[in-house]
């Protein structure tokens, strides 16, 4: 079997273009959706995020605004700007950039997001309503995966679903939305035992752990669904050839950056067993954008009882 893949890239283009269409909607009825980021820092990747962000907001009529707050703030500072954007009523969506300096604190700051702007879906408040499966803002990564889902008309009634990761941000909502879709949950983590025994049973898998093509093709039942969150930089060339051989595509980027983009799944040898799986890049990675647009536009309707 040779697995087809799941082209995020496409199915991010036709979300965007639905929330545009939505956005068209809200501003004939007088709303202009918004949204604000927070940068702290000026790290490239997530200076990089940012503009990403801000970029697609405008392409799709949302207005955007980017606050860039010098790494010095104290935790105070940074809680007083994000009072300011929960309580300005053009903007219906806040997001703050993580990570954050090591003397702020993150907890503290992400709790002081307003929940009904918390477009990320981190604030406990959400994940509490997510934990109860009310209609919340649920976190943009892991919701990004239940589109793909839904739209490669994946079966989840009923379906093994193995998450591997337990973080706040992916694995364990990841778990919730897929419980919550009626597949039975197994979530698995740096102390889980027989990890490659616990996945051969998975009709579903997603992986969001961090670790550099870990999932390979006996951890993959034959026809499994793979999905593949990992975003893990490969510099060194011998690990880009033994992963990819002599792919002429993975080998050109290499070249051209002295790096390149892998996931967590060994896409070579586990789109021989699986029936579906997700490229990197181009699977998850740019799902996470097109929901976070989605949910500013959520917000904003949910803000306004709509
Ligand atoms: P994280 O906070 O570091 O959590 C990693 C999770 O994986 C933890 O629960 C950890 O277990 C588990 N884990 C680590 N090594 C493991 C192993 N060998 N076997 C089993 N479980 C293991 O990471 P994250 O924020 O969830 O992100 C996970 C990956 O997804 C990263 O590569 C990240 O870059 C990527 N990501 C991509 C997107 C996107 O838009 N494409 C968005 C978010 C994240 P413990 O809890 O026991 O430590």
């Amino acid at each position: 079997m040779t697995a087809t893949f799941i082209n995020g890239t496409k199915i991010s283009e036709d979300i965007k273009r639905e929330v545009a269409a939505e956005v068209e909607g809200l501003k004939r009825r007088g709303i202009q959706p918004g949204l604000a980021v927070v940068l702290v820092g000026d790290d490239a990747a997530s200076s990089a995020y940012v503009n990403m962000k801000a970029r697609t907001c405008e392409q799709l009529g949302i207005y955007s605004r980017k606050l860039t707050i010098p790494s010095a703030v104290t935790t105070e500072q940074l809680l007083a700007e994000v009072s300011k954007l929960n309580e300005d009523d053009s903007i219906d969506g806040i997001l703050v950039q993580l990570p954050l300096p090591k003397h702020v604190s993150k907890h503290a700051v992400l709790e002081s997001v307003d929940p009904k702007k918390d477009v990320d879906g981190f604030h406990s408040a959400n994940l509490g309503s997510l934990v109860l499966g009310h209609e919340t803002l649920v976190a943009c990564t892991p919701s990004g995966v239940m589109e793909l889902l839904h739209r490669s008309s994946v079966t989840l009634e009923g379906a093994n679903a193995v998450v591997l990761g337990r973080s706040d941000d992916v694995g364990k909502p990841q778990a919730l939305l897929l419980m919550h879709a009626n597949a039975t949950i197994t979530i698995c983590h740096s102390k889980t035992r027989n990890l490659r025994e616990i996945t051969r049973q998975a009709d579903i898998i997603v992986a969001a752990i961090g670790k550099t093509a870990l999932v390979t093709r006996d951890w993959v039942k034959p026809g499994a669904v793979v999905i593949d969150v990992g975003t893990n930089k490969v510099s060194d060339r011998a690990e880009v050839q033994r992963l990819f051989g002599n792919d002429d595509a993975r080998l050109k980027d290499f070249e051209k950056r002295g790096y390149i983009w892998v996931g967590d799944v060994d896409e070579r040898a586990v789109k021989e067993v699986a029936s579906m799986i997700t490229p990197v890049p181009g699977g998850v990675g740019p799902m996470t954008i097109a929901t976070l647009m989605k949910n500013t536009i959520k917000a904003a309707r949910m803000r306004r009882g709509l």
